[in-house]
């Protein structure tokens, strides 16, 4: 268990201000918003809460570091990145502490995100040299072609509560990379983590305005005019897809290059030539990392009548081990849901499922203490026209339905508007191919419940979003194409 004098401790380095060009000030209103620990509902520090004219100060302050940021060498600009990416390992105790009472998570569960995280700076940090362009012979041999590829611009970047370090760094890692400034608004649930992230890549050698952190209150009214003021060349978002699709209308005012990582739906589908105990490992990580408040959490199990029995119960019996409570202490799995109103939403999508006739085999009864916890929970028998398998959970509730043929399973999963990733679990290879060219989703997962890994490509399809993040191809979402057309002989 940490003890309170390191939780001191960490929250007391950790910056309250907003961060525009190169120093941490206050909010230009004064204004302040509470961060508030979901293990136990108190407020743990007050932080800057950004109006419009700060969000503008910030948009000044890139935009006045573009273009010396820009000219720097892709090779210092790759080693801030693998600096970075050394101080957040070092750092890992503290760091992890920090986002554990700002977020709820178990304190493993933090350490994993930060790694991951940190992996993005080393992956992009090695990219940035990579970075070329093309030569070529026009096809009547008359004039030859140069391609060059350059940094897109000035970018905004929107991230969520549920990962509020690594969603960072997804973005900012090739954008630094790539040579764009940025103003970054993290959410107002979870800023601390961005706070400190920015405060590292200070200390790396970050040049003052590359990077400016705006946390508000106000996201809306920070936000819309810096996307609508046409400085700005990209927006990259991550977040609901509701919250995208209004995005999507404001940035095209100005035709912004856009990348949006939204919501998911994932279906996770385990066959009868399933190896059930890979099928229970997968489904574990894929439902219960980071309490199922993912993007990418299992959201709908669809098993083999034949196999459905002895899933449910050994995912029964491995969910109903996990340990539940405050994130900080020994031995906790499973932390509160990041807020009342997260849990309400599990609440009242599992009422609605049992209404529509499934049937509960652990859990589905919530806490009364502080905190907003909710037990894992399996609920069987669940009708393909209960909500929660149209709606994104975002917590630890597995709901199971049964399927007799492959076809059925395929469409079942495919019923959605969403395809960020799709789960399936068979020993039969011709089978797992066949099904993966079938599943509309962005990511498969073949025999595992963990896709995500920076050296991939990243993102969905359909109402998932656009664009991808990590990978060779995430550091294209941040260069632009210029094509020189060459007279020749
Ligand atoms: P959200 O859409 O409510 O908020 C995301 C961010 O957008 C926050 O910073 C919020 O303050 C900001 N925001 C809200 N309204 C805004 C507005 N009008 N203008 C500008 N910014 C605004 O989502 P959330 O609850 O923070 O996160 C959970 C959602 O994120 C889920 O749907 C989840 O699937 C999705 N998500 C997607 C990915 C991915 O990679 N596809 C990863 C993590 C989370």
């Amino acid at each position: 268990m940490t003890n309170p004098t390191d939780e001191a401790r960490v929250l007391d380095a950790v910056p309250t201000g907003l961060f525009i060009g190169g120093s941490w000030r206050p909010a230009a209103s004064g204004a302040t918003l509470p961060v508030d620990d979901p293990a136990t509902g108190k407020t743990l520090v007050e932080v800057s809460d950004a109006g419009p004219e700060d969000g503008m100060e910030a948009l000044a302050a890139a935009s006045a570091a573009q273009a010396s940021f820009a000219a720097m060498a892709p090779r210092a600009r790759g080693e801030i990145l693998r600096r970075a990416y050394e101080l957040l390992m070092e750092r890992i105790d503290d760091l992890a502490l920090l986002m554990t009472l700002e977020m709820g998570k178990p304190l493993a569960e933090a350490k994993g995100e930060i790694t991951y995280a940190a992996e993005f700076f080393r992956w992009f940090g090695e990219e940035a040299v990579r970075i070329d362009g093309g030569y070529a012979v026009a096809p009547a041999g008359n004039s030859r072609f140069l391609v060059m590829k350059q940094p897109v611009g000035v970018c905004l970047f929107i991230t969520p509560w549920n990962f509020p370090m690594a969603m960072g760094t997804r973005k900012i890692g090739p954008a630094i990379a790539a040579g764009c400034a940025m103003v970054i608004k993290p959410s107002e649930l979870t800023p601390l983590s961005m706070h400190a992230l920015a405060a590292i890549l200070v200390e790396a050698g970050l040049p003052d305005g590359v990077l400016n952190v705006v946390t508000t209150s106000k996201a809306g009214a920070v936000m819309e005019p810096l996307i609508r003021d046409g400085r700005a060349r990209k927006l990259s978002f991550t977040g609901s897809t509701a919250v995208g699709k209004k995005l999507l209308e404001q940035a095209s005012e100005k035709v912004l290059r856009t990348s949006m990582e939204l919501g998911g739906n994932a279906p996770l589908i385990v066959f009868d030539d399933a190896d059930l105990d890979k099928a229970v490992e997968g489904a574990m990580a894929a439902k219960m990392r980071n309490m199922g408040e993912a993007c990418t959490a299992a959201n709908r199990f669809l098993v083999h009548r034949s196999v459905a029995d002895a899933f449910a119960d050994k995912l029964a019996a491995r969910m109903g081990a996990l340990v539940v409570g405050r994130g900080t202490e020994d031995g906790v799995q499973v932390g509160p849901l990041v807020n009342a109103r997260g849990r309400e939403k599990v609440v009242t999508l599992v009422q609605d499922a049992l209404d529509k006739g499934a049937t509960v085999k652990i859990g589905a009864v919530p806490g009364d203490g502080p905190g907003h916890f909710y037990p894992p929970t399996v609920l069987t028998g669940v009708p393909l026209e209960a909500r929660l398998t149209h709606e994104e959970i975002f917590g630890p509730v597995a709901a199971i339905t049964v399927f007799d043929g492959e076809d059925e399973a395929v469409a079942a999963a495919n019923d959605t508007e969403f395809g960020l990733v799709s789960y399936l679990f068979t020993e039969n290879l011709t089978r797992a191919l066949r099904v993966s060219e079938r599943l509309e989703a962005g990511m498969i997962g073949l025999n595992t419940g963990l896709v995500s890994n920076p050296a991939a490509p990243f993102g969905g399809i359909k109402q998932s979003g656009l664009g991808r993040e990590g990978g060779t191809v995430g550091i294209d979402e941040f260069l632009e194409t210029k094509y020189v057309g060459i007279a020749f002989g």
